[in-house]
Order: C-alpha cells, then sequence, then structure tokens
C-alpha cells in the first residue's frame, strides 16, 4: 500500500502538474498524499502556495537531471522513465534535431508548457495574508 509522505498513512497518487494542466504520468510528477494532505485545507489542491511549491520543486528537479542542451527519446525515456511512445506523442510539436529535443522545450512541456518561478510563490503568500486580514 502506498504511504503518504507528510504523515504515513494510506495515500493516493497526486500529479503535481495536473491531468487537466497537461500532466503525464512519470515519477517525477507524482506525490503520495492521504486524504488530508491531499485534498484538505492543507494540500495542494486547496492551498494554491503549497500547489506552486511542489511545482517548482519538480521543476528544480528536471533542471537538475537534464543538464544537456538536447536529449534524444532514448535518453529521457531512461533518465525520467517515461515511455518512448508517451514522449514522441508529447513533443511532437516541437522539432527533433539529430542532437534530439532542446532542454527547456523538455522542460516547459513536461510542466504544462508554463514556466514556474520564486516571485509566484511570493505572490501567493501575499495574497494568503490579504485574504486573511479582510477575514479578521
Ligand atoms: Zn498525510
Ligand atoms: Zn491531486
Amino acid at each position: 500500500m502506498l504511504k503518504c509522505e507528510i504523515c504515513g498513512n494510506p495515500a493516493d497518487k497526486h500529479h503535481i502538474v495536473y491531468k487537466s494542466q497537461g500532466g503525464i504520468e512519470f515519477p517525477l510528477n507524482f506525490r503520495y498524499l492521504c486524504t488530508h494532505h491531499h485534498r484538505g485545507k492543507t494540500g495542494p489542491h486547496k492551498n494554491r502556495r503549497l500547489d506552486l511549491e511542489y511545482k517548482l520543486s519538480m521543476q528544480r528537479k528536471l533542471e537538475d537531471i537534464l543538464i544537456k542542451e538536447f536529449y534524444l527519446v532514448e535518453e529521457l525515456e531512461s533518465l525520467l522513465k517515461i515511455n518512448k511512445g508517451m514522449i514522441k506523442r508529447l513533443f511532437k510539436e516541437y522539432k527533433q534535431s539529430d542532437k534530439g529535443y532542446k532542454r527547456s522545450d523538455i522542460i516547459f512541456k513536461l510542466m504544462g508548457r508554463k514556466k514556474y518561478d520564486e516571485n509566484m510563490i511570493l505572490e501567493s503568500k501575499i495574497l494568503e495574508e490579504v485574504t486573511f486580514k479582510t477575514r479578521v
């Protein structure tokens, strides 16, 4: 049985980049979370800041793993554990040179065609504070 990464209770698979955002099935896109830490108030579906933190840390992992400028399908398959067919479908809009797909295109696409940065998290923190103050 899968266990929650935070508390150890039985867990579901959470997709860091949601399937509805273009997220795909591969290990780096998964977090294992119990109902409370997944769908609860402090989980990524209800807490925008946490959602962004998960996404930013996934993007950083991708940046750490993919250090070359170009990657071939076979390399991506073994580095990221994404099957070949999926990679080809995913990147068919991008040109593949003889060296492969461009690093920046790969990361952008795997993040659901978005680039995340620290500012987005800061903005969501400010928004949280404002919401909190208006509630009080
Ligand atoms: Zn939990
Ligand atoms: Zn989820």
